[in-house]
């Protein structure tokens, strides 16, 4: 007999990613809408989630709060909202996978301290693709080493609140770790002299409804390489959330990452 589905709980139901994972979870058998949750003054608070998203009705309402009984919670809402959804999630022992990027460093301290209580995945990026760019990134940065001069630009819709993205921030931190220093830079203007070796530059461009485009740029004397990966819509950052839900599912409380999930299925 086939397990019963798992039900899910999508916070920032009514956001790009949460229409987009509510439409994936309607194909998917092995997967429930069980609470839908945006923001207390959302226009559409009360309506079918389902109608919402428009995949037709799915008999659960856009809510203010989580009430209902969920196996696993997906957030993908804002810094702040996400860390009371937390708190939330960790009283009720719900495991919770959190999407939404653009942390302060104390905000995001705070979130990983309820993993101590729910199993937990925080990923600024839910693409199989894009982690396996860092892999590659730490791989390239590791082997060229001072010889390259590293660069990382990101491209992304105009809505988008945080910058640069929190991808371009991962990809950041895991050359700096492989060439062993962190002078980060975050675009350049006016005089700022020879670039200082080791220096690694982040740039954000903004335009239109581009969905995400991360490229790490390794220049060299007489040559350059570039490792790109360039988001064609959010199904892939979606469908991967969804998995990292089923792998978070009864698993003991503490904070797992995207190599987890990519190591324990390949
Ligand atoms: P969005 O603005 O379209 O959606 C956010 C949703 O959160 C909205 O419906 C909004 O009403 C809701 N919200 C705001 N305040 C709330 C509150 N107090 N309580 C409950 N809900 C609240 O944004 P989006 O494009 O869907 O992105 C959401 C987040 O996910 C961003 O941080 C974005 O950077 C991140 N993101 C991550 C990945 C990834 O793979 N990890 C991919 C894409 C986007």
């Amino acid at each position: 007999m086939p397990a019963d589905p798992l039900r899910v709980a999508v916070h920032g139901a009514a956001g790009r990613m949460g229409i987009r994972l509510i439409q994936l979870m309607a194909e998917a058998s092995d997967l429930v809408l069980a609470a839908a949750v945006d923001r207390g003054d959302h226009p559409r608070l009360g309506e079918d989630a389902g109608e919402v998203a428009g995949v037709g009705r799915l008999g659960v309402r856009l809510a203010a709060g989580l009430t209902e009984p969920v196996d696993v919670a997906i957030d993908f809402s804002t810094p702040a909202a996400s860390l009371g959804f937390a708190e939330t999630c960790a009283d009720r022992s719900i495991a919770l996978v959190v999407g939404t990027t653009g942390y302060e460093p104390e905000q995001r301290r705070t979130l990983e301290m309820y993993a101590a209580r729910i199993p937990m995945l925080i990923s600024a990026n839910f693409s199989r693709a894009v982690n396996l760019l860092m892999r590659l990134t730490a791989e390239a940065a590791r082997i060229l080493g001072d010889a390259a001069d590293i660069e990382i630009v990101e491209r992304h819709h105009r809505f988008k609140k945080d910058a640069p993205s929190g991808t371009a921030l991962r990809l950041a931190e895991i050359a700096a770790q492989a060439i062993g220093r962190e002078q980060l830079v975050y675009g350049r203007r006016g005089q700022v002299g020879e670039r200082p070796r080791g220096e690694i530059g982040v740039h954000a461009l903004r335009t239109g409804d581009n969905p995400g485009e991360h490229t790490v740029v390794f220049g060299l004397m007489g040559e350059c390489l570039e490792l790109s990966h360039r988001a064609l819509n959010r199904d892939g950052f979606c469908r991967g959330a969804l998995e990292a839900a089923r792998f978070l599912a009864g698993r003991p409380a503490r904070l797992y990452t995207m190599d987890d999930l990519l190591d324990a299925t390949g």
